[in-house]
């Protein structure tokens, strides 16, 4: 069964990497963006959720995330979460680098996560840099369109994510990059895999070396590289990998 070999991988591992996307957070009630149900059926994401659209029109980006935060704030980690963070207690992987902006890793107990695509729960100020909490701004978009910068007045608050149109952290990339450089395995959960250079990530580890795990709802173009594909829901998959490959490492 493929669970049961996934399980022997992980259980061997010592310094496996996890990658996550969007699919994770699913069951948390987070839409994806791609995918069945996802939210580019719903918006344009250039339109939205590009650095351009934003400096243009920040109250047209903000009147979506007045309609959309409040369930990405009030969402909750979901077994698949619990799943990875127990994973790295075990010593079995070393960090989540995730794709999610959402902060759920951290919420279920993950230690070491790389952000590639930023924070949700923070927003600056692109005139005088002042950061305040995503939550904070949110209760203001009720009688404030678009929200104003608390110390300077200023129009662009902007979320602390990566908009289309712009660069990724470089020292989330470098380090990400680097983890997969050395991980002895590569756990890929819920990625379309076509947002590169996230996409990247795990091909460095299979480059290096390391056994290639897909858990995704779908297809994606690296299964072909895998050791195992398990095509399900992460948040009922990833706790049975974990349990077996932890009782199996404790003896
Ligand atoms: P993605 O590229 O990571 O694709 C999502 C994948 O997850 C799809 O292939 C889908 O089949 C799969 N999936 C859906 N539900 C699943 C489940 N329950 N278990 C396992 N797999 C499941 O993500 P995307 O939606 O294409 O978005 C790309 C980028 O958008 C992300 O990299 C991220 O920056 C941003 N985003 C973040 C969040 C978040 O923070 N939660 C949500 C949506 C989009
Ligand atoms: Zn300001």
């Amino acid at each position: 069964m493929s669970i049961e070999r996934a399980a022997e991988l992980l259980a061997r591992a010592h310094r496996g990497v996890a990658l996550t996307g969007a699919g994770i957070s699913a069951e948390s009630g987070i839409p994806t963006f791609r995918g069945a149900g996802g939210l580019w059926t719903q918006y344009d994401p250039v339109k939205v959720a590009s650095i351009d659209a934003f400096m243009e029109d920040p109250k047209a980006y903000w009147s979506v995330a007045r309609e959309r935060g409040p369930a990405v704030l009030a969402a909750a980690p979901n077994p698949g979460h619990y799943a990875l963070a127990g994973l790295e207690q075990s010593g079995n992987l070393v960090a989540v680098v995730t794709q999610n902006t959402d902060g759920l890793h951290q919420e279920a107990g993950s230690v070491r996560v790389i952000e590639l695509h930023g924070s949700g729960r923070s927003v600056e100020c692109l005139d005088c840099g002042t950061r305040e909490a995503r939550r904070d701004v949110q209760e203001r978009l009720e009688f404030q369109m678009p929200p104003r910068c608390r110390i300077c007045g200023g129009m662009f608050l902007k979320p602390t994510v990566v908009l289309f149109g712009e660069a990724m952290p470089a020292g989330a990339v470098a380090e990400a990059t680097a983890l997969a450089e050395g991980a002895d395995l590569m756990l890929v959960v819920g990625s379309s895999l076509v947002v590169y250079p996230a996409a990247d990530i795990p091909l460095v580890a299979v480059r290096a070396g390391a056994p290639l795990i897909v858990v995704n709802a779908e297809p994606t173009p690296l299964d072909r590289l895998a050791e195992i594909v398990i095509h399900g829901q992460a948040g009922a998959v990833l706790p049975e990998l974990a349990y077996r490959a932890i009782n199996r490492a404790g003896g």
